[in-house]
């Protein structure tokens, strides 16, 4: 049986993976690496402890990819996340599954993934090769032939798999050199833009409680334009000098699109377990108790100490008002306010910020089952590089893994024939 050579273009977490596992099926593997370290932004996921995958059925991973999920239904099919839990359990990383099944190594560390999924490529004998690929060099059938650096040509592989990632953080190397190789054999690439990313608002109520984490709370996203509801979720944000950040503002991004300065209203609903009449009363018996205080100090009870003042400000009632003296209409403004205290957003933080990129080679050129593509007969893709991006939770290092797993699979299978 012949050995397939296979060229793995970045180790990331895709390029590592897709990489082992050929090896393991017994090809023979060359990963390219930009940096002298691998997995660099694999190693400051989920805040440093990785958030390698999100236990899950396949069924709900696709719901959960933002742009382009049923693409994936054939790879999240043969790697689940289960598989994903296995083979790094496998590779000596024993995992915890935390809420909303999001699954962490049992020691915290994001680089002890980085470390077992180095580990599967050299036990595997695989050929570690630091240094940045340029270009592809083809035959007259469109077949890549070698691939050059500014210092060398690397030829001899039967095929090749680009797992460059994103435009996103890219002090870790991912600068968006698959995009530039895949369109230099015809492929189209759709317009990078963050995903998963802070928003920018020039609202007061921003920047004067830049600092303050919001816990338990709901937002409501509308689309101005389209008069529609766009997205919801409960959870845990931030106010930032920009604007706001955290879990549910990151989520509410991936649906921001198409992003216009002003089109889209975030309500934050601050006592989402109370009804507004609940909340009323609970209003009216703080008033009764406090009733000859200033009303700048009527939310000690209610609202952590930076939001008060910007929220008394809001509510356009005079500070120095007495308690007792604030009417039943007012009342009902500011029960108004406290469950849908309004953000309006003007736009997305620099995609160099974003946890994902949104855009990307064209799914549309590449087929589902085996990640090659239509382009090229020997060129295959993984991960982020393409025009796939996922919520929080996981889904992200999932949808690498599972395209990786497909594309070295695919490749391996196609030479034993
Ligand atoms: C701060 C942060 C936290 C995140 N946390 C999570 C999380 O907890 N869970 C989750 O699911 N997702 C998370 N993500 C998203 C996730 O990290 C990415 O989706 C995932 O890393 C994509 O994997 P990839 O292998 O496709 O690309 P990358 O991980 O970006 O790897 C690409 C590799 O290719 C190399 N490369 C690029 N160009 C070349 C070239 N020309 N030649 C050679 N090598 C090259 C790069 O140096 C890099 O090592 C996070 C992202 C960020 C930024």
């Amino acid at each position: 049986m012949k050995t397939v050579r296979i060229a793995v273009i970045g180790a990331g977490a895709a390029g590592m993976l897709a990489a082992g596992h050929a090896a393991e099926r017994g090809a023979k593997v060359t990963l390219f690496e930009r940096n002298t370290l691998l997995g660099r932004k694999l190693g400051i996921t989920g805040k440093g402890r990785c958030n390698l995958t999100n236990d899950c059925s396949p069924e709900e991973f696709i719901r959960n990819v933002t742009g382009n999920g049923k693409f994936l239904f054939s790879a999240i099919n043969r790697f689940t996340p289960a598989d994903t839990m296995a083979l790094l359990e496998r590779l000596g990383v024993p995992l915890k599954t935390e809420r909303g099944k999001r699954v962490y190594p049992v020691s915290d560390k994001a680089t002890d993934v980085v470390l077992a999924l180095k580990r599967y490529c050299v036990t595997g004998g695989v050929q570690i090769v630091c240094d940045r690929i340029r270009e592809f060099i083809t035959d007259e059938t469109g077949k890549i032939t070698g691939l050059r650096s500014q210092k060398q040509t690397y030829d001899g592989f039967d095929a090749v798999i680009l797992c460059t990632g994103g435009v996103s953080y890219p002090v870790t190397g991912s600068t968006g050199d698959g995009h530039s190789l895949a369109a230099s054999v015809g492929h189209t690439v759709t317009p990078l833009i963050p995903s998963l990313v802070g928003l920018t608002s020039d609202d007061a109520v921003c920047r004067e409680t830049m600092g303050l984490s919001l816990k338990n709370i709901a937002i409501t996203v509308t689309d101005t334009k389209k008069k529609k509801i766009v997205y919801r979720d409960f959870g845990e944000m931030l106010f930032c000098h920009f604007g706001i950040s955290g879990p549910v503002i990151l989520s509410a991004s991936a649906h921001l699109r198409p992003m216009e300065s002003g089109r889209y209203l975030i309500h934050i609903d601050l006592k989402p377990a109370l009804d507004e009449q609940t909340l009323d009363r609970r209003l009216l018996a703080d008033f009764g108790k406090y009733k000859n205080r200033n009303f700048a100090n009527a939310f000690d009870e209610l609202l952590p100490a930076k939001l008060r003042e910007p929220f008394v400000k809001l509510c356009g009632i005079a500070p120095d008002k007495k308690i007792n003296a604030v009417t039943q209409e007012e009342r009902r403004r500011i029960v108004t306010l406290l469950k849908h205290l309004p953000v309006t957003v003007t736009g997305f933080r620099p995609i160099s910020e974003a946890i994902v990129t949104g855009g990307g080679v064209s799914i549309k050129e590449i087929e589902p089952h085996t990640m090659r593509s239509k382009k090229c007969p020997n060129l295959y893709f993984a991960g982020e590089v393409m025009d796939l991006d996922a919520y929080t939770g996981g889904f992200n290092l999932q949808i690498a893994f599972c395209t990786a797993h497909a594309a070295s699979e695919a490749i391996c299978d196609a030479e034993q024939i």
